[in-house]
C-alpha cells in the first residue's frame, strides 16, 4: 500500500478509527525520513456533531506535530449536510454524504500534495459494505478492489485502507490502550438501516463462527480477482461539470448538487445511480 518516500493523507473524522490509523501511521512514518504524514478532516455541516469532531481532531494532530487541513461542504460544494437533510427527496442523508465526502476528500487529499489517501475503514466496514452491495444488486462495486484503489487519473489520489483486516474490536481496543480522545456521539442524521440490520446479523454469526468476517473478505477478494480477470476495465473520463474522473459524462456528486438547484430530472438520475 505505501511506498517509502509516500506523501501520506489520513482521512481523520475524528472517531476511534481514524485516532487508530493515525497513531499507526505516525509511529511508521518516523522510521522512513522522506515519507511525510498529514491529516484531512471533512466538516460536512452537521451542527451539534462535526464541531467536536473537528476539534478533536486538531488537538490530536497538535498533539502529535501533524500538519492538519479542515475541507468543508460549504466552501467546496455551497451546501452542508444539514440543508441535504432538510431537502431531500427519496435518498437517505447518507447516501449524499459518502458520495460529497468521497470527493472533498480528493479535494482536500490533492491540496495537501498526497500521493496517497488512507481512510480508516475496517473488516466489519468492508464486509458490510460487499454485502450491501450484493443485496442492492450493484455488481460493478463488488468487483472493485477493496483495499487499494490503484491510480486511474492524474487528478485521483490513491486511496488505501490500511485497516480493512482488522476488526473493529480491536481497533477500538487500539485507541483506548493509546489513551486518545475520540468521538463517541452518534451523527444526528442517523446511519443506513440495512447498513444497520447487516451489522447485527454479522456480529451474531461471529459469534457462533469465529472468523467468518475474514473469511467472507476472502471470498469477496477471490470474487473481485475472478471478476476483473473477466470484465473489460472500466474507460474513465473528466465529469462534464467538475473535471474529476468518472465513467459516466457528470459524475455522480455533480449530479446529486444538481437536485440542489431543483432540477427534478437530476433527482431521478441520483436515485438510479446510488441507494
Ligand atoms: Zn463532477
Amino acid at each position: 500500500m505505501l511506498e517509502p518516500d509516500d506523501t501520506v493523507a489520513v482521512a481523520l473524522s475524528g472517531g476511534k478509527d481514524s485516532a487508530a490509523l493515525l497513531r499507526i501511521l505516525w509511529k511508521l512514518e518516523r522510521r522512513f525520513p522522506p515519507a511525510r504524514l498529514v491529516a484531512l478532516t471533512v466538516d460536512e455541516g452537521i451542527s451539534g456533531y462535526r464541531s467536536e469532531a473537528v476539534s478533536i481532531s486538531r488537538d490530536m494532530c497538535d498533539e502529535l506535530g501533524i500538519k492538519h487541513t479542515v475541507v468543508s461542504f460549504e466552501e467546496l460544494f455551497g451546501v452542508t449536510m444539514d440543508d441535504v437533510a432538510r431537502r431531500r427527496n427519496e435518498l437517505q442523508p447518507c447516501s449524499y454524504c459518502g458520495v460529497l465526502r468521497r470527493k472533498a476528500l480528493n479535494e482536500g487529499a490533492r491540496r495537501l500534495g498526497a500521493t496517497k489517501l488512507a481512510t480508516a475503514h475496517n473488516l466489519d466496514d468492508e464486509v458490510q459494505t460487499a454485502l450491501l452491495n450484493m443485496m442492492h444488486g450493484d455488481v460493478e462495486r463488488i468487483s472493485r478492489p477493496s483495499s487499494i484503489l490503484r491510480k486511474t487519473k492524474a487528478r485521483f489520489i490513491p486511496r488505501i485502507k490500511p485497516l480493512a483486516e482488522v476488526p473493529e474490536r480491536e481497533t477500538t481496543l487500539y485507541a483506548y490502550a493509546c489513551g486518545t480522545r475520540f468521538q463517541t456521539i452518534p451523527c444526528p442524521h442517523g446511519h443506513d438501516a440495512l447498513r444497520g440490520d447487516i451489522r447485527v446479523m454479522l456480529n451474531r454469526l461471529d459469534l457462533k463462527h469465529p472468523g467468518i468476517r475474514h473469511t467472507i473478505y476472502r471470498s469477496i477478494e477471490r470474487l473481485s480477482e475472478a471478476m476483473g480477470s473477466t470484465g473489460k476495465p472500466r474507460a474513465f473520463r473528466a465529469c462534464s461539470i467538475c473535471g474529476e474522473p468518472t465513467p459516466n459524462d457528470t459524475c455522480e456528486a455533480c449530479i446529486m448538487l444538481r437536485t440542489f438547484k431543483l432540477d427534478p430530472s437530476a433527482a431521478r438520475v441520483v436515485s438510479a445511480h446510488t441507494r
